[in-house]
């Protein structure tokens, strides 16, 4: 259920509510809006009358909310989540771009790749450490090595780091390195891990599960949120149809059905939602001309000897003609770049 405070409502007013929630043994999240604040009640409650809240001082209103999830529905925060981090802001109406390599492979590639994607306009790298392969033969990624030298190549060059996290166990020793912590498809459902991201405030991007709806990504996400970590960010990155051609069907309408929703960011992840690299631009374009808040891009000085997903990284003059291209189509739907 959700509360609506008056505007103006005082802090007494406030407290009194959250202290009645408790009392009927909901677990309250409180929103603190710029007019109005906002104390969503979460609980399996069976029957309340919500005139029971509403005749007390300082309520405006109070709805009972029929969906699965309650805490990433837009109702609980209509004006929608901006996710920042230092002077990076997810969700303000400006497309971050978040690239750089599939898996971070050696110091002299993760150095250069950070230069190419900071001078192009990119605010965050990317590159996995612990890589989820589908073949236990393929490389595993670099570990802790390679966290520490994705975070030097970003510190020389402004900026953020996103890098994937597998399992619970590895959570401390990622904080200490990156400033978002990245769930993969193949994990999107694993709940354990999704409860610990939720103890932790640090902002996290769930990649959509390459077979889940997207009401299962909303109640992934609603795991975390429930733990009180609001810094959400959602991300498309295609999903198992029976098309072959593609890797993945990327689901650009997955980003306004999002944004109805749900009040978190969401980003596009062409790269892995198509496989190819010759298709990855038309998909960026298309995904900023949707309203996605952010894209995340794999990008490789010498694709075609990746250690891991070549044939869908972007060379970096291919990088380069994407922004290009998406700052023309951002201006076109009253965003920037
Ligand atoms: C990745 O970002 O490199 C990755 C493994 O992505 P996904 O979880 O979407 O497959
Ligand atoms: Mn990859």
């Amino acid at each position: 259920m959700l509360v609506v405070m008056e505007e103006g409502a005082s802090e007494p007013q406030i407290e009194k509510v959250i202290a009645r929630l408790v009392s009927m043994g909901f677990t309250v999240h409180r929103s603190t809006g710029v007019t109005h604040t906002l104390l969503g009640g979460v609980g399996p409650i069976p029957d309340f009358d919500p005139a029971t809240f509403e005749v007390m001082d300082g309520v405006k209103e109070c709805h009972r909310i029929v969906s699965p999830y309650k805490l990433a529905s837009r109702h609980f925060r209509p004006g929608g989540t901006i996710v920042k981090i230092r002077d990076v802001q997810i969700g303000d109406g400006k497309v971050v771009v978040m690239a750089g390599p599939c898996s971070v492979e050696n110091h002299d590639q993760i150095e250069a790749i950070a230069e190419i994607v900071a001078r192009d306009g990119a605010s965050v790298i990317r590159g996995g450490a612990f890589k989820p392969r589908t073949s236990p033969y393929s490389f595993q990624g670099l570990g802790e090595d390679g966290l520490r030298m994705m975070r030097e190549a970003a510190d020389r060059n402004n900026l953020l780091v996103i890098s994937e996290v597998m399992d619970q166990t590895q959570i401390p020793l990622m904080s200490e390195y990156v400033d978002i912590l990245q769930v993969g498809a193949r994990n999107m459902q694993n709940y354990n891990l999704l409860r610990q991201l939720g103890e932790i405030r640090k902002p996290v991007l769930l990649k959509r599960g390459i077979s889940a709806t997207i009401e299962e990504m909303l109640l992934s996400a609603e795991y975390v949120l429930s733990g009180g970590n609001y810094d959400v960010i959602l991300c498309e990155r295609g999903i198992r149809t029976f098309e072959s051609y593609t890797r993945n069907t990327m689901d650009i309408s997955a980003i306004p059905v999002v944004q109805a929703l749900s009040h978190l960011p969401i980003v596009a992840d062409p790269s892995h939602g198509t496989g190819r690299r010759d298709k990855v631009i038309p998909m960026a374009r298309a995904a900023v001309a949707a309203g996605a808040d952010g894209l995340l891009v794999e990008v490789h000085q010498d694709p075609d000897n990746a250690l891991s997903d070549g044939a869908q990284s972007l060379k970096p003059e291919q990088f380069a003609e994407m922004m290009q291209q998406i700052r023309i189509i951002a201006s076109a739907v009253g965003k920037s770049v």
